[in-house]
C-alpha cells in the first residue's frame, strides 16, 4: 500500500506575509485528513515562517529547488544542507526550471543525489512537451528523464517500501501545467504504468518501482483530482495554482484519502 500524496507547489506567489495568512487559515482543513502525506511548497523567503505555523502538525514543508553543492561560491543558490535545516522535502526539475533555468537531467541527477545524502525527499518532476506529445515521444522522453534523472542513486532503506519513502516522481505534461488542460486519468496512468515505473524497475528492481509514489500534476482542481486518485498507478497530485485557493485545496487533499 502506498500512501496517498499531495504537494502544494507555491511557484513564485505569496509574499511572507500572505504565506503566513494563507497557511493559518489552511492548517485546520489540512490536519483533518488523516492517511494523507500532505506537504506545502512556498517560495524560500516564507519557509522559515512557515515552519513556525506547521510545528505539531502533520504537514510537511519543502522546497521548490536548491543547488547540489553544500556550500560554495554559488551567488543566489540555496544549499541541501540549508533546505535540509528546514525542510524534509525538496521539488527537483520542475519543468518551469528545466524550461526557463536550462535544468539538464544531469543536474536534476545532481540534485537528487544531494538530497538524498542530506537525508531530504526529492519530489522529482517529469514530463513531455506539447510538440513533444504530438510527435508520439512521450514514453521516450519520460523514460529518458527518469533514466538520467536518477542514475547511480542509491535508495537506501531496511525494505523497499523504506527505500523509496525518500523518492517520489510527479508525471507532469508540461501543456496541462497551469492551462487549465489537464491530461486525461486514463492517459496518465497509462505513462505511470507503461513508462515510468517500468524505468525505476529498471533502476532500483521491481520492489522498489511499486513502492515509489507516483503523483499527477497539471491543472488538477478539486472538480477533477478524484478521477486522478482513482487510478491505480497515480498515488496523489503535485499541484500549482490550486494549491493557493483554501476551497480548491482542501478538497483536492480529501479526495486523495485512500
Ligand atoms: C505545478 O506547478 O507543478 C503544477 C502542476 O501547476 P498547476 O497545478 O497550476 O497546473
Amino acid at each position: 500500500m502506498r500512501t496517498p500524496f499531495v504537494a502544494g507547489n507555491w511557484k513564485m506567489f505569496m509574499s511572507v506575509a500572505e504565506a503566513r495568512h494563507l497557511v493559518s487559515e489552511m492548517v485546520p482543513g489540512l490536519q483533518a485528513v488523516e492517511g494523507v502525506e500532505k506537504v506545502l511548497c512556498p517560495p524560500f523567503p516564507s519557509l522559515l515562517a512557515v515552519r513556525a505555523l506547521l510545528e505539531g502538525t502533520d504537514i510537511g514543508l519543502g522546497a521548490q529547488n536548491m543547488h547540489w553543492e553544500t556550500s560554495g561560491a554559488y551567488t543566489g543558490e540555496v544549499s541541501p544542507l540549508m533546505v535540509a535545516e528546514l525542510c524534509h522535502y525538496v521539488i527537483i526539475g520542475h519543468s518551469e526550471r528545466r524550461q526557463y533555468f536550462c535544468e539538464s537531467d544531469e543536474n536534476v541527477q545532481r540534485k537528487v543525489q544531494a538530497a538524498l545524502t542530506h537525508g531530504l525527499a526529492a519530489i522529482v518532476c517529469v514530463g513531455e512537451s506539447l510538440e513533444e506529445n504530438e510527435a508520439g515521444r512521450t514514453a521516450e522522453v519520460v523514460s529518458r528523464q527518469i533514466t538520467q534523472g536518477l542514475a547511480g542513486l542509491n535508495l537506501t532503506g531496511t525494505d523497499a517500501e523504506s527505500g523509496a519513502a525518500s523518492l517520489i516522481i510527479a508525471y507532469e505534461p508540461v501543456w496541462a501545467i497551469g492551462t487549465g488542460r489537464a491530461a486525461t486519468a486514463q492517459g496518465a496512468n497509462a505513462v505511470v504504468a507503461d513508462v515510468i515505473r517500468p524505468a525505476l524497475a529498471n533502476l532500483f528492481g521491481d520492489p522498489t518501482a511499486q513502492a515509489v509514489r507516483v503523483l499527477y500534476g497539471g491543472s488538477v482542481k478539486a472538480g477533477n483530482a478524484a478521477e486522478f486518485f482513482a487510478q491505480p498507478e497515480i498515488d496523489g497530485a503535485l499541484v500549482g495554482g490550486a494549491s493557493l485557493k483554501i476551497a480548491e485545496f482542501i478538497p483536492i487533499v480529501q479526495a486523495a484519502k485512500a
